[in-house]
């Protein structure tokens, strides 16, 4: 049985309709992840969701523990992992209330590991193609399957936060080609190409960003209200997505890391090699 990991952003902490639901807290060789695993059925698929920011909203983006919660999320099973995330809009043609499953990402982090290895251990995944084609395929069908405004492609640039981009910066942002910006779901799709995990972004844009000249006139009610309807969209379209998941994975995700080991398997610690058996141990024992 396939199992796909969910996690939650912005107004989702909990997924509707997961059965058979068990709650597990993992320790990783990075730390605790976020909350508690909430693993459970949906429509006879094994679910794995995390709350990414904690129940009741208790981590900054610059806080989450990103390489414990994918860790965990591979070390219960996970082959395939949604990440859900509220963003600004940088485009006009992106409304509030409308689906985007980026293609793209744009770093402006700075402050957050984002990779498993290191410590005595190198290694260089690909990361041209920073999301699973097969992933993205399945969850623009879901969407529109359901009659929701989905943009099929576009660049998510990750942020580091916790405050909101200047004036100048989302400007900047637009003439670099970025169509929605955010704060979370970069060193997610690293970290899932790392642990061989196939990973998309659901991101739902919930305002237009700063740029814009309505931006000014936006009441947090209104932010609010469209956040609350994201979410329910988001449920409905993982809800119709994981069903139509490949039964088989033949994307390249699932041999990211086949030549990306550079470090001689003799010298890596054992140490290291026990901790991070979950992701490597198919390549060295
Ligand atoms: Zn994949």
């Amino acid at each position: 049985m396939q199992t796909v990991g969910v996690i939650g952003g912005s107004g989702l902490y909990e997924m509707a309709g997961l059965e058979r639901v068990e709650r597990q807290m993992l320790s990783t060789p990075f730390g605790h992840p976020s909350d508690e695993l909430v693993v459970g059925e949906l429509g006879g698929v094994r679910m794995a969701f995390l709350p990414r920011h904690g129940r009741g909203h208790r981590l900054l983006p610059s806080e989450v523990n990103y390489r414990a919660n994918l860790f965990a999320l591979k070390a219960v099973g996970c082959d395939w992992v949604i990440a859900v995330g509220a963003v600004g809009s940088l485009r006009q043609e992106i409304s509030p209330g409308h689906l985007v499953v980026p293609d793209q990402f744009v770093d402006r982090t700075y402050r957050r590991p984002s990779t498993f290895f290191g410590n005595g251990i190198v290694a260089h995944v690909a990361f041209a193609d920073p999301v699973c084609p097969a992933l993205t395929r399945v969850l623009i069908a879901a969407a529109q399957s359901i009659g929701v405004v989905v943009h099929p492609r576009g660049t998510y640039l990750c942020m580091e936060g916790p405050q909101f981009s200047t004036r100048a910066e989302s400007h900047l942002y637009r003439q670099w080609g970025c169509d929605v910006i955010g704060m979370t779901n970069l060193q997610e799709a690293k970290l899932a190409r790392e642990a061989e995990m196939c990973f998309a972004t659901l991101a739902l844009a919930t305002d237009y960003d700063c740029w814009h000249e309505s931006e000014a006139d936006v009441v947090i009610g209104d932010i609010l209200r469209i956040l609350n309807q994201n979410v329910a969209t988001a449920q409905h379209v993982i809800a119709a997505a994981v069903g139509s998941l490949p039964t088989q994975r033949s994307c390249s995700c699932a041999r990211a890391l086949e030549h990306a080991i550079i470090t001689d398997p003799e010298r890596v610690p054992s140490a290291l090699k026990l901790d991070l058996r979950p992701i490597i141990g198919k390549y060295v024992a």
